[in-house]
């Protein structure tokens, strides 16, 4: 066999991918230290160090590390784009875009957002009424634009067109005809002229995991004879003026760029209609799905994208300006509301792997006593004295298991021999994988014991609170270690979290084409922590995340690029994740009648004697401090209350 090529800096970006899904914001030092740079220029912040300092500030992992310059760096991005792209087209209108608030509502992510955007009067898209009410207080800025799209009642409208008294360029985006009854209503009510949007349901379908948000059965959206409707209502109400947007969205992640540019052609079309009933309009909003190359393969496949932000913009402008000076309109300004493009990279979730579940080691020693007939079938098929062909070997070794399994249910083998059973079949499997390691044409049953014989990393996290869309939609997130990637990854594993759920797990990772079934990690070492990173989570998994196992939020630190400190950040905000009592206060438990209940017992027992009076107080003293303590695990020695530092 020839000799592994040696493992370099180069193999694990390689390995790993940070180059393709990272663009210039990940590189790995000569230290075998993953870098982040915020602005994709020389600056960096080793993400080792980050977790230290947050960790010594009390902030242990699990730990979301939100990259504050980053998240202003896509925002700049994003606007720069569009402008080039207006630029380079000769194109008459403006852009003008929106952060739906939808995809991460945290105040430090929409304060940075609107910060970042502000020379670019960049503005919101709220769906909700909470949405609604955080936009209207953040967004100050008068030539911003806020979009109110989603179901709405009379008091989400009031609020809206109370912006407009207050001078904010409030847009209510008409989803459903009935909406309309209740705009003008309220409208005149309150003595003001709205702005009114229609969104309109698409016959260009969309792509990718959301691809029902447009077409026929989509829930949102106007039907072309839904917008006469509206045409007429809005006529008969005498309020023609109120009319200017067309606002569409074909679902999230868009992997295909010719979809987008199928949509915004059809969209336009809408647009340049209604501009020539003479409603005076001026905005044309093609909504979100401006994609996230989490896989970076580049591709039009579901965790990718085949174009770029560049070419969205510059495909998005083109078009918009084809179809408006075929119908001979003037054109629009354009808004977009793209949110998982700003979000999804600004955030890295940090998890340790805290421990290993291997398969079956050694065959070693046979049971004492006469050997079972099976386990002599076994052990002859390891020692591959049939000379059979792999796969063959293999369907045998799982009979004879299969048999000795039986066997046992039956009362005919022991425990002991049971266990040897199991160690002869892995034993079996790993020889047979070495074998197939030089082979090309593997058969398909064979290639799987790499999954099969993977070992399970157990990772102090949960999927369901921090990757919920990896388990509810498969979505991929790059995953690595941040350290020792100097060091040539020699197990092959998948990731379990720490939930009492066997979904609770990670087994399909990222690579160029398909999908990987193992990652390759390092192996633990006692006394050293193991870091792990899921990339790219910026983008609803903050909010969707739920409770299960009641474990939640996790802790979170904000982190901005500061050259003159030691290591080149520093952090801006550091926020404890869910205590225990916070958790139970959610669902009606209140921590101080807890440790009522659980002292009365104490005091019981103390009393019959059956716990000393000191070994009492240490027991309630423990309880109350759980009940206010993190929900994670605590690896190592446990947090002592810290001792008061002195100045
Ligand atoms: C969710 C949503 C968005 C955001 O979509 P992304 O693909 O994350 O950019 C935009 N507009 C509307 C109406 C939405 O519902």
């Amino acid at each position: 066999m020839s000799k592994q090529p040696a493992w370099t800096i180069k193999s694990a970006e390689d390995y790993y991918g940070f180059k393709r899904w990272g663009g210039s914001h990940f590189s790995v030092d000569p230290r075998g230290d993953l870098r982040v740079h915020p602005m994709g220029d020389d600056r960096s912040v080793k993400i080792v160090d980050i977790v230290r300092e947050a960790s010594s500030m009390g902030l242990r992992p699990p730990l979301t590390i939100r990259v504050q310059d980053l998240l202003r760096r896509r925002v700049i991005q994003l606007n720069e784009a569009f402008l080039r792209a207006i630029k380079g087209e000769g194109y008459e209108g403006r852009y003008r875009g929106v952060f739906p608030v939808k995809v991460n509502q945290l105040r430090e992510v929409v304060e940075e957002i609107l910060d970042a955007g502000e020379p670019f009067g960049f503005g919101l898209e709220a769906g909700s009424k909470p949405e609604l009410l955080i936009a209207m207080a953040l967004l100050e800025q008068p030539d911003a634009l806020l979009v109110c799209n989603g179901y709405k009642d009379e008091e989400f409208i009031q609020l809206a067109l109370m912006g407009r008294k207050l001078g904010k360029q409030t847009i209510i985006v008409v989803e459903q005809v009935s909406e309309l009854d209740a705009i003008i209503r309220t409208a005149r009510r309150m003595g003001v002229t709205p702005h009114i949007g229609i969104r309109v349901k698409l016959a260009t379908a969309g792509e990718g995991k959301w691809a029902e948000s447009t077409g026929e059965n989509a829930k949102f959206g106007l039907t072309p004879s839904e917008i006469m409707a509206a045409v007429e209502k809005l006529r008969k109400a005498r309020m023609t003026d109120a009319l200017r947007l067309v606002h569409f969205h074909i679902g999230s992640q868009v992997p295909n760029i010719a979809t987008i540019k199928k949509a915004v052609v059809e969209a336009a079309r809408y647009y340049c209609e209604l501009a020539k009933m003479g409603f005076p309009m001026g905005l044309l909003d093609v909504g979100g799905g401006l994609g996230i190359d989490y896989d970076g393969s580049r591709s039009a496949y579901e965790s990718s994208m085949n174009y770029s932000m560049e070419v969205y913009a510059r495909d998005v402008v083109a078009h918009v300006k084809q179809v408006c000076a075929a119908a001979g309109v003037a054109c629009p300004d354009i808004v977009s509301e793209s949110g998982r493009a700003l979000v999804a990279p600004h955030s890295i979730l940090i998890f340790e792997a805290v421990d290993r579940i291997a398969r079956d080691g050694d065959a070693g020693k046979p049971p004492r006593g006469k050997s079972h007939q099976v386990i002599r079938e076994l052990e002859a098929i390891l020692a591959n004295k049939g000379k059979l062909d792999p796969l063959e070997r293999y369907h045998d070794a799982r009979e004879k298991r299969d048999e000795a399994h039986s066997r046992f249910t039956l009362g005919y083998l022991t425990l002991e021999q049971r266990a040897y059973v199991d160690r002869l079949f892995w034993q079996i499997c790993r020889d047979l994988r070495a074998r197939m390691a030089r082979e090309h044409d593997v058969p398909d049953e064979l290639a799987r014991l790499d999954s099969l014989l993977a070992e399970q990393y157990v990772c102090n996290f949960s999927v369901f609170q921090s990757l919920l869309d990896h388990w509810a939609l498969d979505q991929l997130f790059p995953i690595a270690p941040i350290h020792r990637l100097g060091e040539r990854p020699t197990v092959q594993a998948t990731l379990v979290d720490i939930t009492c759920d066997s979904d609770g797990k990670v087994d399909d990772f990222i690579d160029l084409e398909d999908v990987r079934r193992t990652l390759a990690l390092h192996p633990l070492r006692e006394g050293q922590p193991y870091y792990i990173g899921a990339f790219m989570v910026g983008a609803y998994q903050d909010i969707m995340g739920d409770l299960h196992n009641l474990f939640g939020r996790v802790n979170e630190a904000h982190v901005f690029l500061e050259d003159d400190a030691e290591d080149g950040f520093y952090i801006e905000e550091a926020i404890p994740g869910y205590t225990v009592d916070r958790i139970l206060g959610m669902i009606q438990y209140n921590a101080e009648d807890l440790c009522r209940m659980l002292k009365r017992q104490v005091d019981r027992a103390t009393r019959a004697d059956s716990v000393k009076p000191r070994e009492g107080v240490a027991m309630v003293d423990l309880y109350e401090r759980l009940i206010r303590g993190g929900t994670y695990l605590i690896n190592g020695e446990p947090e002592r209350p810290r001792s008061r530092r002195r100045r």
